[in-house]
């Protein structure tokens, strides 16, 4: 067997067991489907055979509003109470978490305001606006933002709602591994997630440990900001000195709390790949699909890729979480000149 040497888990202690337990039953309990999607677990054939393991896609990019965050994002709005959603929702984001609370907020009849970076590009500001949500353009970068967006919390009632370190946020991400492992009865390897402050990988580990925890949970994050594997090694949530944004959905400089909690025991391992594996990974999803994906999006098929040549894996089954479409469309050639570049082997 090609497989990764790794310690036969140890039982579970019994706090621990209760804490997945409590996510399983968020994530069932989960009314993300007035919104989201299930979205298909397709086979990648092109690349499946280059590997020479089975590569199955989960397609996250074809949610309404392209990517998964719609799940996260309608399950924490479902849960306020009325009073709260009364007083309306605020959030800081520049991204695909902005597009999902914007799109919960007025599904369910919420108020809600986005704060966003005033460097936002016109075309996010309009993807909040045109879904009646109300964009407050504040500071220079998002931590300007995000302080700006919780002093209005505070000032007006309204509820923050996080892009990821929120129970309810991480039980709606949840949801796609429940898909996943209904979708595909058989024997799977491992599940490759994109790390970017963590929502999406803690809810599909606490999911998949609780039930079938011989299946490895690996994260995937740019090496440019890559807050889980430093959090990891140090023992601690640690705090980047700098991020870089080309994968922006997942610039994120410190793991959540709620996340890193399952993070620490139940993620087996974190592969951090360069921006240009991102452009070659955007590559092999289209040859594959005709599709594009943003660069967070190709995370976790860039992560395969690393997985497979460095461990000498083959005849595996591994699922590549496909998490988002949103790129700007002026990119596309950076993306395709960098894609050839780095096929040239080295
Ligand atoms: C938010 C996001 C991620 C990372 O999710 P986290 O819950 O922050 O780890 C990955 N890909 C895309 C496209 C995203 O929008």
């Amino acid at each position: 067997m090609n497989h990764p040497s790794r310690l036969a888990s140890p039982p579970l202690p019994s706090a621990d067991m209760a804490l997945l337990e409590r996510y399983v039953k968020m994530i069932l309990a989960a009314p993300v489907y007035d919104l989201a999607i299930c979205t298909p677990l397709q086979a990648a054939p092109a690349l499946s055979q280059r590997l020479g393991n089975q590569i199955l896609l989960k397609r996250e990019d074809l949610q309404p509003t392209f990517s998964f965050k719609i799940r996260g994002a309608y399950n924490r709005l479902a849960q306020l109470t009325p009073e709260q959603k009364q007083r309306g929702v605020i959030t800081a984001s520049a991204g695909n978490h902005a597009q999902g609370v914007a799109l919960a907020a007025r599904e369910l009849g919420i108020k809600a305001t986005i704060v966003m970076p005033a460097s936002t590009p016109e075309l996010k500001v309009l993807g909040v606006q045109s879904r009646d949500a109300e964009a407050i353009l504040h500071g220079e970068s998002f931590p300007f933002a995000l302080a700006h967006a919780l002093s209005l919390a505070q000032h007006t009632g309204s509820t923050f709602v996080s892009p990821f370190d929120d129970p309810h946020v991480i039980a709606g991400q949840g949801t796609v591994a429940m898909e996943i492992l209904r979708q595909h009865p058989g024997p799977l390897d491992a599940i490759f997630v994109p790390v970017g402050g963590g929502g999406l990988i803690a809810g599909i580990a606490a999911y998949v440990k609780y039930l079938q925890p011989q299946i490895r949970i690996v994260g995937v994050e740019s090496e440019h900001s890559n807050c889980l594997q430093q959090a990891l090694a140090a023992g601690e949530r640690v705090v980047l000195p700098a991020v870089g944004t080309f994968a922006d959905g997942v610039a994120v400089a410190q793991i959540g709390e709620h996340g890193f909690q399952i993070c620490r025991h139940h993620v087996d391992q974190v592969i951090s790949v360069s921006n240009d594996q991102l452009c070659a990974a955007i590559k092999d999803i289209y040859d594959d699909t005709r599709s594009i994906t943003e660069p967070s999006g190709a995370l976790a098929v860039a992560g395969i890729k690393q997985y497979v040549a460095q461990g000498g894996i083959s005849g595996q089954t591994l699922v590549a979480i496909d998490s988002g479409a949103n790129i700007n469309f002026d990119s596309l050639r950076h993306v395709a000149e960098r894609a050839a570049l780095s096929s040239i082997p080295a």
